[in-house]
């Protein structure tokens, strides 16, 4: 299995990477206004047309003129089934690097400008050094808000221990956030309580109507936001450090959770917390130590006795079997359950993007994984991409 990361780092502005930002930007306008004139689209003919002139005028090198070629092209086709007008250009479009136009030690990066290589010192945070001995790939710098930033993607190939780890099933609710398959119980006691007095609060902010009252009741959800995550970041934290590279982690298929209560309170609390950023915080956490998440279909996951596989009773929190008299924590059993589906082939493996949050150390920073074209071909029946 493959993850891969991007770092998004501030940079200083350097005149000759500026000057090729610029260059690179008038050939891709340049192409697309031949190939607009022209009514060429295709990739091989715009390059046919105007690889040569382009390089003679604008002296980029030519890794950079192929990739201004795509991206011409790109937009010459978007627009053609779009019927829109000749396409205009930003005077700073992000530039692409691969392994041919860049290069990236610890402090430093080596780029390709129209004025040879030049070196651009980097300041990276603590919480990216982690990835430094994956394998550095690409690179895009970019201007945004008048600031330049680069972007450099780092991919690590994790070996998975087929069927040699424990499956650990995670169920996820409401009188527990989270119970593992392995007896781990987060509660949502506290959680609940905090956003009862979120809620109240902005009820009577709503009540009030001011301008102020609207402003505070912006800034009030922003905190509850934030609270959100760095929960579900704890919790997901605490989860992975239960379980070993090799290992699996089945996760319930997030569509069943809401139907699985009823009731005013709990619809208040179930359709307020983000049980999917909890989900892609337990993958994203899982792929970067080599653990497989699975996802699998929780139907009756809650009724079933995770003993002997019987219909059984559910009084409080409490599951008592009809059938061998089994008796245990409710959402454990669940967890258990989840965990017995996902040590079986028909589960469905996980591919994450990680979410941006902002004040947290995943700041702008993508996590994804995906199985090589060789697993796959093994026994996976589809990939499915996480639903954040
Ligand atoms: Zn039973």
């Amino acid at each position: 299995m493959k993850s891969t990361v991007t770092l998004k780092l501030k940079i200083r502005k350097n005149p000759a990477l500026l000057q090729t930002m610029e260059a690179y930007s008038k050939v891709v306008a340049y192409i697309a206004e031949q190939g607009y004139t022209n009514k060429i689209s295709n990739h091989y003919q715009l390059h046919h047309l105007c690889y040569y002139p382009a390089k003679q005028h604008f002296h980029l090198p030519s890794q950079f003129i192929i990739n201004a070629n795509r991206v011409a092209s790109q937009t010459l086709r978007s627009i053609k089934k779009s019927k829109g007008r000749q396409p205009l250009f930003k005077a700073y479009l992000p530039l692409d690097f691969d392994k041919r136009t860049f290069t990236f030690s610890f402090d430093k990066v080596r780029l390709t400008t129209i004025h040879g290589r030049i070196d651009i010192p980097l300041n990276i945070p603590e919480y990216y050094w982690k990835y430094l001995d994956w394998s550095w790939q690409t690179a895009q710098v970019m201007m945004h808000h008048e600031q330049l930033f680069i972007h450099i993607t780092f991919t690590r190939t994790i070996a998975l221990v087929a069927n040699g780890g424990k499956t650990l099933g995670i169920d996820l609710g409401i009188r527990h956030l989270a119970v593992t398959s392995s007896k781990r119980f987060f509660s949502s006691k506290q959680v609940k309580r905090k956003r009862i007095m979120f809620k109240r609060l902005k009820a009577r902010l709503q009540a009030k109507g001011t301008k102020s009252a609207k402003k505070l009741l912006k800034k009030i959800s922003g905190r509850e936001q934030r609270f959100m995550a760095w929960v579900n970041h704890n919790v997901s934290k605490e989860i992975i450090s239960t379980a070993e590279p090799g290992d699996t982690i089945a996760l319930e298929n997030i569509k069943g959770i809401r139907r699985k209560h009823l009731g005013k309170n709990i619809n208040f609390w179930l359709h307020g917390w983000s049980f999917y950023q909890l989900q892609s915080f337990i993958t994203y956490k899982a792929t970067i130590k080599g653990i497989q998440v699975v996802k699998v279909n929780p139907c009756y996951t809650s009724q079933i006795c995770s003993h002997c596989m019987s219909l059984g009773s559910r009084t409080g929190n409490f599951f008592r079997c009809t059938q061998c008299d089994y008796s245990l924590n409710a959402d454990l059993n669940a967890s258990i359950n989840l965990a017995k589906r996902g040590s079986m082939s028909d589960s469905v493996l996980v591919a994450v993007n990680q979410p941006h949050i902002s004040g947290d150390d995943s700041k702008a920073t993508r996590v994804s994984s995906y199985r090589t074209a060789d697993e796959l071909r093994d026994n996976v029946p589809r990939m499915e991409r996480s639903a954040l």
